[in-house]
């Protein structure tokens, strides 16, 4: 369903992210994973659109939507994004927040904002404002909002730090299920171990923009490509 071919961007003469590829099937969560600075949010943030690849493709159900002499613009896209910098209008209702952009009646866009805050355990601040939230109930709202228009395709880069520990595992087991129910294509971005082996189907390895192992959690995890794999997967942050 997504697929990226060959993605390359430099900054400053270094390649940050160096001829990445990858492919994304509907239902599916592959994460991303690799230490900080190793090219992750950058290659997230090409194919989310709002930065440029000096070379290579993206593709959408087979289609084409980006490469360096074409390019979809990121609103046109029909791609979820949940980033580390999330913000909730301030001067919306929480209700209000998650339904934003949603299409169809008032009453529908209600529903379904009940919806999903019932599904992250918030649906009794509805009616409340998001400076009346704790900054980890704020992020639910957000997650909650990228959740809502059903995207086909959904990029999550960190979107569970900052969370503690006990609520961290149900909202992770939550936007699990909501993403599975809707079969939605997840790249998964986290520079945690055991956020990946937990969440997804499929383990990209990152490496100084390079993706160095690729496969489905237990065979990375068990069959690590190298002593630099080894050192990542045992080091407990
Ligand atoms: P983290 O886990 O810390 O979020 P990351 O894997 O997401 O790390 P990126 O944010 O993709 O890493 O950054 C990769 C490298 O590219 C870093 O060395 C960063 O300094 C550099 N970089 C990213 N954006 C820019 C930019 N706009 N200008 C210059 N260098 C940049
Ligand atoms: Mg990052």
């Amino acid at each position: 369903r997504l697929e990226i071919r060959n993605l390359v961007r430099h900054f400053n003469g270094r390649a940050v992210v160096d001829d990445v590829s990858l492919r994304i099937q509907a239902g599916q969560v592959t994460c991303l994973l690799g230490p900080s600075g190793c090219g992750k949010s950058t290659t997230l943030r090409i194919i989310a659109g709002v930065e440029m690849q000096d070379s290579g493709e993206i593709y959408v159900d087979g289609k084409l939507i980006c490469d360096t002499d074409y390019r979809v613009p990121p609103e046109r896209r029909e791609i979820g994004l949940m980033f580390q910098d999330f913000a909730l209008f301030p001067h919306l209702s929480v209700g209000d927040n998650v339904a934003f952009g949603l299409k169809g009646t008032k009453e529908a866009k209600r529903a379904r904002a009940e919806e999903l805050l019932a599904r992250v355990d918030l649906l009794r601040f509805i009616d409340g404002f998001p400076h009346q939230l704790s900054g980890g109930e704020q992020q639910r709202v957000a997650l909650a909002r990228s959740l809502a228009p059903r995207p086909r395709i959904m990029l999550m880069d960190e979107p569970f730090s900052g969370l503690d520990n006990r609520l961290r595992d149900g909202i992770r087991d939550e936007t699990l299920s909501l993403l599975k129910e809707e079969d939605t294509a997840v790249l998964l971005v986290t520079h945690e171990p055991e956020e990946a082996m937990r969440m997804a189907d499929e383990i990209a390895l990152m490496r100084g923009g390079k993706i160095v192992q690729q496969g489905a959690p237990y065979n990375v995890y068990n069959r690590p490509v190298d002593h630099a794999a080894v050192a990542f997967f045992s080091d407990t942050n």
